[in-house]
């Protein structure tokens, strides 16, 4: 899939709209507000700086958390300007406003180079959150700018006014992070070097059960972990204590191809009677466990056969924590498979916000072939080959 890039066009005194994902979270330490992981915003940079150093006017566009279509200024993007400008070197001109006239003209009068940043598009209900696509506000986005770039590919499975809509009205472009993305992930559908083999993990299996689904059609070995699995566990018919699970999908689960034999979930389990630092914690053969505990990481066996089809492997996706890493306790499942991978002969690809959370944790980022940003939008993608804001800027 090639997509059109903005690479060899003039974008000399032109008013550039660059779509990013600034969704970040911020924390405030008695009044002082700073940005939990600014990654997004550095890995921007090096277009911002390649843009403005062409001779354009980049205006950055984003929504940030979700105000639910009206201005809340705790959700302001201001923040996020006044951080990377610090990290750009370069002033940027935060708006209070992402359409109308007032915007139109600060736009106007900035000179060429400069970095301009939209307020939250979230702020207006034409884009109130992630299914509102308006045609109207979109056209209204679009009058800030001359050129379009969408290079937010972890938005660009929503169909709505700052993604898909807007392009309609500007000749528009794949941004070089979006490219990036779309290269890795179409390399995993489109002739991986074989044994492909799949690890999702994670909390819910509702968020996740398509792109099992898909995976499987594609993958020579999928192998399931977290608490995704214990609704499997369940559906087949096994005790899984006070576990989490996910009652509606129970049906759904059961009929996943149990029977295929590439298909491996957990073989035994840690469990405790609570996720707490400080509980006793049991290894269980699944199934085994007593009614009062719950199922909070993949046990010693699983961790050897996991490990055991990830040696094997040329070509590995990870996706979702083995259990509830975040306690060091039931962290040992996700570890074992982190350093699996990094030590795998393969190329790895991994994603999902917690995923590189707990890769980064164990300081294996730099061993990963490649990391995707995507989280939801890498599994649509995975699921589709393709996403909503994605399509109409492949190549003719
Ligand atoms: P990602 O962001 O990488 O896609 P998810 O958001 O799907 O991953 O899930 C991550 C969360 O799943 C983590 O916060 C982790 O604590 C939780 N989790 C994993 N296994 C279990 C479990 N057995 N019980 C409870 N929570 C779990
Ligand atoms: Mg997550």
């Amino acid at each position: 899939m090639e997509l059109r890039s903005a690479e060899g066009i003039n974008v000399k005194g032109k008013r550039v709209i660059l779509r990013v994902a600034f969704d970040v979270h911020f924390i405030d330490k008695s009044g002082v507000i700073t940005i939990e992981d600014d990654t997004r915003l550095k890995s921007a940079i090096p277009t911002i700086n390649d843009l403005t150093a062409r001779g354009a006017k980049v205006i950055l566009m984003s929504w940030l958390q979700r105000p639910g279509g009206q201005p809340n200024p705790d959700m302001s993007l201001v923040p996020v300007a006044e951080h990377l400008a610090k990290l750009l070197g370069q002033s940027v001109l935060a708006l209070d406003d992402c359409i109308g006239e007032d915007v139109l003209s600060k736009i106007e009068s900035a000179p060429d180079g400069s970095v301009i940043m939209l307020e939250n598009v979230r702020f207006h209900p034409g884009e109130k959150d992630e299914k509102t696509l308006d045609e109207d506000y979109a056209k209204e986005l679009a009058k800030n700018g001359d050129l379009f770039i969408n290079d937010a590919f972890g938005q660009s499975h929503r169909d709505v006014s700052s993604i898909t809509g807007i392009l309609k009205y500007l000749p528009s472009y794949a941004g070089p992070q979006l490219q990036k993305e779309v290269e890795a992930l179409s390399g995993l559908l489109d002739k991986p070097a074989r044994p492909f083999v799949g690890i999702i993990g994670g909390a819910k299996i509702s968020t996740k059960l398509e792109v099992i689904c898909s995976l499987l059609d594609n993958v020579d070995e999928l192998m399931l972990g977290g608490a995704l699995a214990n609704t499997i566990l369940l559906a087949q018919g096994m005790q899984v204590g006070t576990s989490l699970i996910e009652e509606s999908m129970i049906a759904k689960a059961k009929a996943l191809a149990l029977t295929d034999t590439r298909l491996h979930i957990p073989v035994d389990v840690i469990t405790a009677k609570e996720a707490t630092e400080d509980a006793e914690t049991f290894t269980r053969a699944v199934g085994n466990l007593e009614p009062d505990e719950k199922i909070l990481d993949i046990g010693p066996d699983t961790v050897k056969l996991f490990q055991g089809v990830i040696k094997s492997a040329k070509t590995i996706i990870w996706n979702g924590p083995m259990g509830w890493y975040e306690i060091k306790k039931f962290s040992q499942g996700t570890s074992d498979i982190a350093e699996a991978l990094a030590s795998a002969d393969a190329h790895t690809v991994i994603g999902g916000g917690e995923t590189i959370s707990s890769v980064s944790q164990l300081g294996l980022e730099g061993k990963m072939s490649f990391i995707s940003m995507g989280g939801g939008a890498m599994l649509k993608f995975l699921e589709k080959g393709t996403l909503p804001g994605i399509k109409p800027l492949i190549k003719e």
